[in-house]
């Protein structure tokens, strides 16, 4: 049987059954010495990247095994994607292990966003969700801002236990990781990191002394994180890199704003005002009147509305339709792992639109 081989690249049991599933090498492979699985030999010969979704029963077991450990748990979520890189019922299944919530890319939000404010935010989000984390903390694992004070924290919670770092693909998860290797141990880059979502499967120790360690467990993909329906070239225009510039737009009643061919947004009633978008700088906005809008997206989606791309339309979802009516001011529309529109004032009517199992919400506006 395959039962203890496990790859070399990133450590998950290989099977050589479900050419689709996690873990699959092919049967000749078998012969080799050092068994590699499909995906990690994609990664690491052609950079090229392999959806391998956890399934639901890897996802639960993940969850069930942290239940039966004795430790802390260090939750990572992605701050401009709070929501879309949530991972739901991670409470249900912890049992008694605390857990230090840990907001990374903070480099992205305007830098005249007040931290406490924001951390403040994520506490309430998380309590509507269901958690109740020991404490909240911000980092930015990419220009290393912050790691020493998360890793202090992880260190006075962890009361001599071993650490869970857990969170969604594409959070950053393996950069951080890679901190906190080069704060723990002065090495470089032992992980893979790249914005493909889905390349962290492994469950990787790094020793805090003889008996504890901090273990990685695998990136849980989220399927309908907006990375997955656009192309991977394109991945960089909607991943924000660096911090985002707010682009304003005043808008009249009757008028529409197409974010590249990701998604729409309807203003259809409240008077004349202004709507914040923070979204990627590279992401082109494209203001129509609504009448128009239709027809222009069928015209120019994958050419002037991109992404997606021209070759892709085939496959791409159709845009679903969300009303919503703005009681509040300062009310935030998400376009999950896309953005947000930010409201002012309420009293206003408007359609948010993005692919077919990409959600779109409304919350309380984080900035
Ligand atoms: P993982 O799938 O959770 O392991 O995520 P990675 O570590 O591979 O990172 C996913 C993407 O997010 C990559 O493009 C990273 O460059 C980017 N990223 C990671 N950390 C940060 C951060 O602190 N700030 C910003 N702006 N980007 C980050």
């Amino acid at each position: 049987s395959n039962e203890n081989i496990m790859c070399i690249g990133c450590g998950v049991e290989i099977q050589t059954t479900n050419k689709n599933g996690l873990g699959y090498a092919p049967p000749s492979s078998l012969q080799n010495e050092q068994i590699i699985c499909q995906r990690c030999f994609r990664l690491k010969h052609y950079n090229e990247v392999q959806d391998v979704p956890l399934t639901d029963d890897d996802f639960l077991h993940i969850l069930n095994t942290l239940g039966q450990t004795d430790s802390l748990i260090v939750k990572i979520v992605d701050i401009f994607d709070f929501n879309g890189s949530w991972l739901p019922g991670l409470h249900r299944f912890v049992g008694k292990n605390p857990i230090l919530l840990i907001g990374n890319k903070v480099d992205l939000l305007p830098k005249s966003v007040k931290h406490t404010k924001l951390i403040n935010w994520m506490k309430q989000e998380a309590k509507k969700l269901g958690l109740k984390p020991i404490d909240v903390m911000l980092v930015s694992a990419s220009k290393g801002n912050f790691i020493k004070e998360a890793l202090e924290a992880i260190e006075s919670y962890r009361n001599g236990k071993d650490v869970y770092v857990v969170g969604c693909t594409n959070v950053g998860k393996s950069t951080f990781i890679n901190q906190i290797i080069k704060e723990v141990t002065g090495e470089k880059e032992v992980i893979t990191t790249s914005h493909f979502p889905g390349t962290t499967l492994d469950m990787i120790e790094i020793p805090f002394d003889d008996d504890t360690a901090l273990i990685d467990t695998p990136g849980i993909i989220n399927h309908h994180q907006m990375a997955h329906f656009v192309d991977k070239r394109d991945l960089k225009i909607i991943t924000p890199k660096k911090e985002i510039k707010p682009k304003v737009f005043q808008l009249s009643e009757g008028q529409t704003l197409f974010f590249g061919g990701l998604a729409r947004f309807d203003y259809i009633t409240g008077g004349k005002r202004s709507f914040t978008c923070y979204v990627s700088n590279e992401l082109n906005i494209h203001r129509t009147k609504l009448e128009n809008a239709d027809d222009l997206y069928e015209k120019h989606i994958g050419e002037m509305l991109a992404p997606p791309r021209r070759e892709q339309l085939a496959e791409f979802p159709s845009l679903v339709r969300h009303e919503f009516s703005i009681k509040e001011g300062k009310t935030d529309i998400v376009f999950s792992g896309l953005g947000w529109v930010t409201i002012n004032e309420p009293g206003a009517i408007l359609a948010a639109f993005a692919p077919k199992g990409v959600s779109v919400f409304i919350r309380k506006s984080l900035i």
